[in-house]
């Protein structure tokens, strides 16, 4: 089957790759179209969201470049980055123009901001064409984290079972339901009953090839287990673990932040995990764990402003807990 996006149009059997004009804006996406000799699921692949997170965009550019359309069963769209606009003015993962957080005004809107029609144009051209959704994420430019996947968990069961599924899949070490139905890209495409998953891995502004070989190895391992590529599923180190009851602390004060803890980190209940100074060494906020757990990310940066993320974690589920169902 022919797959066109807008002015690409990518025969059975054939990859393109072009710019794609965002309706009443000065974005033009790069997008890349791998569509299989053989029947299959098209699965949407997107990097930079988050124009600052780094290794999910350059493991989408590597994707783009290097699936070729013999090895593909369905069809592959990869948007490669999707915040064209902050990619290219170097802003900290919101968009130029208007300052705001693609991945939090999905559905967006075809009348707003450049985000808005940003968000609707992903909403109505790309998310309506896909059968499953892998969103390429890592820490921003000031965060660093342990590699880790959310998956869609505020949708029909079917599409939380298959999204938690895929996200099995992902060689890293831990797994977290997200309970957003909107806002989020893979959220909002959840609640049109399209599977996804959040993959984060990597941070700080940063890249290496050691980080993209992994990174890759992760969504291959998903288009695996979807059967879009025919090669037999990798196993991970270690079983993943999933992570429940996922505290996400804002300062709430403007700061100097001072983790004690690294992100991939355990700790026990009671431990500080970090505070807030003030320029005289002050402390103004402290962070004590509410239970043991595992840190998946926190602020690396020096500063911390006002009602920002500072740090999040999560404990580990046991079997046979329920307590996080809703
Ligand atoms: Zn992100």
């Amino acid at each position: 089957m022919e797959v066109v996006i807008n002015n690409l149009v990518a025969k059975k059997g054939t990859k393109v790759s072009g710019y794609v004009a965002v309706p009443k804006t000065a974005l033009n996406l790069p997008v890349t179209i791998i569509n299989g000799q053989s029947a299959g699921k098209t699965v949407l692949i997107t990097g930079g969201v988050h124009n600052a997170e780094y290794t999910g965009i350059e493991t989408a550019i590597r994707l783009a470049q290097e699936i070729t359309p013999e090895a593909v069963a369905g069809c592959l769209i990869i948007i490669h980055p999707v915040n064209i606009s902050g990619f290219e003015n170097r802003t900290m993962s919101v968009v130029a123009e208007d300052g705001k957080n693609l991945n939090r005004i999905f559905p967006g809107d075809p009348d707003g901001t450049t985000g808005d029609k940003l968000a609707a144009f992903l909403t109505e051209m790309f998310f309506k064409k896909a059968d499953r959704f892998i969103d390429l994420h890592a820490g921003d430019g000031y965060e660093s984290l342990t590699p880790y996947v959310y998956y869609v968990g505020a949708a029909k069961e079917a599409v939380v079972s298959e999204s938690e599924a895929m996200a099995t899949a992902v060689l890293v070490p831990y797994r977290v339901k997200s309970y957003l139905a909107t806002s989020g890209a893979y959220n909002y495409a959840g609640s049109m009953g399209i599977p996804g998953i959040l993959i984060e891995r990597g941070g700080e502004a940063r890249w290496s090839e050691d980080e993209i070989k992994k990174y890759q190895e992760d969504v291959k391992n998903v288009l695996r287990y979807l059967k879009v590529l025919a090669e037999p599923m990798r196993s991970p180190a270690s079983k993943q673990l999933e992570l429940v009851d996922v505290v996400y602390e804002e300062a709430e004060v403007t700061g100097c932040w001072y983790p004690n803890k690294k992100a991939g980190q355990s700790f026990l209940k009671g431990e500080i995990l970090g505070m807030i100074k003030d320029y005289f060494g002050k402390v103004l906020q402290t962070s004590i764990a509410k239970y043991d757990g595992i840190v998946l990310y926190q602020v690396s940066s020096l500063t911390i402003p006002k009602k920002s993320a500072m740090i999040a974690y999560g404990k580990i589920k046991n079997d046979g807990d329920n307590t996080n169902e809703k």
